[in-house]
């Protein structure tokens, strides 16, 4: 994926002020950066949440954000867990994550479901495929929505803060499928706080502020030797 001076504004508030960045398959980026910087900003622009206000956006040899892009082939491509779940609350697992699998990409209902089987099985839910959300604990809710979003064979994985939600005893096991994920070579662009995560897995750290990306480098680069005191100030914070 690249990203080439994106920029994006909702009205006078000018939120991502040029953004350039190139990622690798197989690479895992974790974003940091305080509240507003405008992470969430860049995730939804890179599946078309958003719409930018300027710049381009390459993946794997086409521009995404050339108009005649079909959005919904991207989605497909491009998965996204947010902090929030948004599961249907009246449907169970399994259904949950059959759906867009039928409707996006026009499998059977057969076909819908042995992914959907297999990907739960994956997420470590083999024993919850028929509950409703309801019935599920956050960290297990969140862990059908990453299995929906594998279920449509994405070639690249957006996070988030997709453990913000939930209770701490919880994160573990969703940063658990978020490691095994991406020691299977997926690429993953995570927006997380979880710092011990973003050491172990993270290939390349980078820090956002103000609309800029301030700061990138390995996790030791930026954690152990950060250049920025912008950068330095929030991992005070935060540690
Ligand atoms: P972060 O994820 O780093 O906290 P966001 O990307 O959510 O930052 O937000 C950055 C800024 O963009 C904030 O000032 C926020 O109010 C603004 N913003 C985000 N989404 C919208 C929107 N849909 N409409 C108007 N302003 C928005
Ligand atoms: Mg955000």
């Amino acid at each position: 994926m690249r990203i080439e001076g994106l920029r994006k504004s909702f009205g006078d508030n000018v939120v991502l002020r040029g953004i350039d960045l190139d990622i690798r398959r197989g690479e895992v980026v974790v974003i940091l950066g305080p509240s507003g910087s405008g992470k969430s900003t860049l995730l939804r622009c890179v599946n078309l949440l958003e719409t930018p206000t300027d710049g381009k956006i390459f993946f794997e040899d086409t521009e995404i954000t050339a108009k005649k892009t079909d959005i919904n082939n991207v989605r497909a491509k491009v998965g996204m867990v947010f902090q929030s779940f948004n599961l249907f609350p009246h449907l169970t697992a399994k259904a949950n994550v059959m759906l867009a699998q039928q409707k996006v990409l026009k499998r059977s209902k057969a076909e819908a479901e042995r992914v959907a089987i297999e990907q739960l099985e994956h997420v470590g839910l083999g024993d919850r495929i028929d509950y409703k959300p309801a019935e599920l604990s956050g960290g297990q809710q969140q862990r059908v929505a990453i299995a929906r979003a594998l279920a449509m064979d994405p070639h690249v994985m957006l996070f988030d803060e997709a453990t913000s939600a939930l209770d701490p005893e919880l994160v573990r096991d969703v940063l658990g499928v978020m490691k095994n994920l991406a020691k299977g070579g997926m690429t993953m662009i995570v927006v997380t706080h979880e710092m011990g995560f973003a050491r172990d897995v993270a290939d390349r750290v980078i820090f956002m502020d103000g609309g800029f990306i301030v700061e990138q480098g390995s996790p030791e680069e930026v954690f152990d030797h950060p250049k920025s005191d912008r950068t330095k100030d929030f991992l005070g914070h935060i540690s």
